[in-house]
């Protein structure tokens, strides 16, 4: 599913280089449950990103569905993306002029099967049953998060990436997107979750410590 080879990003100048990750190898078998863990700043954030093909590493390969990610242009990664991860980034931004319901719906236009009926489906499931016609600026920060997983996972992706999905919310909301991951985890999707949640952690597979940008075994 996922195969990571000796990757790297480094950030800054050459002078004076910021390693945000240093040759970090791993797999990922399909319907996996694996946590991304370590502290802020160990480079779980930058992980996800290269694994997405939103960046590009400055050594090594990722590995997609048996696909190596080098050879695909932004659009084969876009279209990679659109159909089979479902990305829940750290900070969740969503469109201010589109309510609730076309927010979780815009992956549909670029799906090849969409699912008219998931978006306001996965909403329900997500406590947001009630604010589908709201707009971004009329919800809590919670519930904005909830709209963004509900939105990720729309076109039910083969490979969930979830960024601290929970960071910064209550117990009952944490538990809520939980177990949303969960279902999808259950139905199939590898599921990949980077968290500093303990409890969180604790329900994967499996572990990927990173610190200092460095996988720790
Ligand atoms: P985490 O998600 O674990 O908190 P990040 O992947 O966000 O860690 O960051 C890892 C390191 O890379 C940090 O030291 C951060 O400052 C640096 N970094 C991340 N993104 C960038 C960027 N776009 N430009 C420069 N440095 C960055
Ligand atoms: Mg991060």
């Amino acid at each position: 599913m996922i195969q990571a080879t000796d990757l790297s990003k480094r950030y800054g100048t050459a002078a004076r280089p910021i390693a945000a990750l240093d040759r970090v190898s791993f797999r990922v078998a399909p319907g996996e449950f694996a946590a991304v863990v370590g502290r802020s700043g160990s480079g779980k954030t930058t992980l996800l990103s290269l694994l997405a093909g939103l960046t590009r590493p400055s050594q090594g390969a990722v590995q997609l569905f048996g696909q190596d990610l080098a050879t695909l242009n932004e659009t084969a990664l876009a279209k990679l993306r659109g159909n089979t991860i479902g990305f829940i980034f750290q900070f969740p931004s969503l469109l201010p002029t589109l309510t609730v319901l076309a927010n979780a719906s815009l992956p549909l236009r670029f799906a090849e099967r969409p699912e008219p009926e998931r978006p306001g489906a996965l909403l329900e499931q997500v406590g947001l049953g009630e604010r589908i016609h709201f707009f971004p600026h009329q919800l809590s920060a919670g519930e904005s998060r909830r709209v963004a997983v509900a939105r990720a996972l729309v076109n039910r992706p083969g490979l969930i990436l979830a960024d601290e999905p929970t960071g910064d919310l209550d117990p009952e909301t944490e538990l809520t997107i939980l177990n949303v991951l969960l279902e999808a985890h259950q139905q199939g999707a590898t599921l990949l979750l980077a968290t500093h949640n303990p409890a969180l952690a604790g329900r994967a597979d499996r572990l990927i410590r990173l610190e200092s940008g460095r996988l720790k075994l």
